[in-house]
């Protein structure tokens, strides 16, 4: 029997047509199961990855797990109403949270709904809290910096406007409080913040609410917020719900700067997730893709090309370590994520030493680009005095007889991370912190002693606001370190110190 072919294409064609017909959208599923706040869901095999349900009682959940005749999803508060049998809904988006300017100076949860009591957010526009990162061609180099306002950071460790520098230390070492004085210090500098809060305490969190609007800093800040007492899947979402919230100001062009405080209980709320979801734990109980959540999160923070309109997103995410150990794995996985880390030592900051940056083990590989010249200047010398002093320190407990240049550079590198101390909430301008380093790394304060460097700091600096204004205002125009500036410095030091009592 022979076939023509048309006679085949025919056949081709119905068959087609019947396939066609067989598929039908499910659009409503019923729960196999529920517990521990993850459902599985049978019937809804259309669904995406990532997808909002809608379960009964106005509750929503996302899909995680797509399986063979179900899948696992996990419920998005709370879920003691929902039961077996219970029907539900695909709504055929990925989940979104409201953008745009109608969330500054807000508390938002992961959702996007306040958490206030200011009323709720009429936002235009809503984006997804998964998005693909911006491309190589997309982006430009680091070139404008972020400036935190601290000493210690803005000298040696310097962040430019789209990097990635990680906090890291152990529990009570400052780490809030550094992205928090960061935040305080975008006060004029233009630049939209986004404060994302995971597994902390509520009263914790709290705090920090109140500290940013006594500094009238909520005005150009967002607040997200999934407490410790959230269900983890909330927490899970909140640092991708805060980068979407990132992400429609950087590209309008604008600059914004996000904190994730912490990916330490971020990586706990996907593993506690992940368990119950039955993924297969591996290392640490981590299931094999804790790398991806924080890499995709971390890749989204970029400098954009100016054909993008060159805004910018700058992360500061937060690790908190188990007794100094770096190379643990969340730790070992967000480093090599970042463009550096600012590394805390307990034993710093019980010395007295705050912020306790350790400078020998804290690195920013891309910020020096975005450095202003005049910090430029001062810090290369701040660096290499330090880094002897240290070497020399470890040899002079020992107390061995040391010859005078020894002791003269001990006196030095003492004198050096006694200016770099500075409290909390005291942000200081470029120009001030330039003048501080100036006075310690020239030798200004060789004769004041160590207990009196923080005095003469801050009665030298209104000193120079009061009566020499126009060298700091040269220097914030100028961004360097010119032989008029080094003069007028030199004389107004000199000035100064024949009123300074010690
Ligand atoms: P946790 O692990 O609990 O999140 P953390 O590492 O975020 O802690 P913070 O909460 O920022 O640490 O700071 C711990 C304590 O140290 C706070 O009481 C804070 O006020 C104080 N502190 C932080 N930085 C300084 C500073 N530069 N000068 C003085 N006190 C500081
Ligand atoms: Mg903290």
């Amino acid at each position: 029997m022979t076939m023509r072919p048309d006679e085949i294409v025919a056949i081709l064609r119905r068959q087609i047509e019947e396939l066609d017909s067989d598929l039908q959208v499910e659009a409503e599923g019923t729960v196999l199961t529920v517990g521990d706040g993850i459902a599985r869901v049978f019937g809804l095999q259309e669904a995406m990855a990532g997808e909002l349900l809608e379960f009964p009682g106005n509750t929503y959940g996302m899909v995680l797990n797509l399986e063979h005749d179900n899948l696992g999803a996990v419920i998005l508060g709370p879920y003691e109403h929902i039961k077996e049998g219970d029907s539900v809904k695909r709504t055929g988006r990925i989940v979104e949270v409201p953008v745009g300017e109608e969330l500054i100076g807000r508390v938002v949860n992961p959702l996007g709904q306040p958490l206030d009591g200011k009323g709720p957010i009429n936002a235009k526009r809503f984006r997804p809290i998964e998005s693909q990162a911006p491309g190589v061609v997309d982006r430009q180099a680091v070139s404008q910096p972020l400036q935190t306002g601290l000493k210690a950071i803005d000298s040696m460790i310097p962040i430019g406007r789209g990097q990635r520098e990680l906090i890291i230390g152990d529990r009570q070492t400052g780490k809030t409080a550094i992205a928090i004085d960061t935040i305080l210090n975008q006060r004029d500098q233009d630049v939209i913040c986004i404060y994302v809060a995971i597994g902390q305490k509520a009263s914790t969190v709290a705090g920090v609410i109140a500290t940013l609007e006594k500094h009238d800093a909520m005005r150009y800040t967002i607040v997200v917020s999934a407490t410790a007492s959230e269900p983890a899947p909330l927490l899970y979402i909140a640092p991708y719900a805060g980068a979407a919230m990132a992400e429609e100001f950087m590209y309008a062009g604008k600059d914004v700067l996000i904190v994730y405080d912490d990916l330490s209980k971020h990586a706990t709320a996907y593993r506690e997730m992940s368990l119950l979801l039955r993924r297969p734990p591996g290392r640490e109980a981590f299931p094999g893709d804790v790398f991806y959540i924080h890499s995709r999160l971390l890749e989204r923070a970029a400098k954009l090309n100016d054909e993008l309109g060159g805004g910018s997103m700058t992360a500061l995410p937060i690790i908190e370590t188990q007794a100094g150990d770096i190379s643990a794995y969340i730790p070992t996985n967000v480093i090599s994520i970042t463009d550096g880390q600012i590394f805390l030592e307990s034993d710093l900051f019980y010395a007295g030493v705050r912020p306790a940056i350790s400078v020998g083990r804290s690195v920013s590989r891309v910020g020096g680009a975005a450095q202003v010249r005049a910090m430029r200047q001062v810090a290369g010398m701040l660096r290499l005095d330090l880094s002897q002093y240290r070497e020399l320190a470890a040899f002079a407990q020992f107390g061995a007889d040391l010859d005078r240049a020894t002791q003269a550079r001990l006196a030095r590198g003492e004198r050096m991370v006694e200016i770099l101390k500075q409290d909390q909430y005291k942000p200081m301008p470029v120009p001030e912190q330039v003048v501080s380093i100036y006075t310690a790394i020239n030798g200004h304060l060789d004769d004041i002693s160590v207990d009196n460097i923080l005095r003469f700091e801050k009665e030298f600096l209104s000193f120079m606001r009061r009566e020499r204004a126009h060298v700091l205002s040269a220097l914030d125009e100028k961004k360097e370190i010119t032989d008029e500036i080094r003069a007028d410095l030199e004389n107004a030091i000199k000035t100064f110190k024949k009123s300074f009592v010690s």
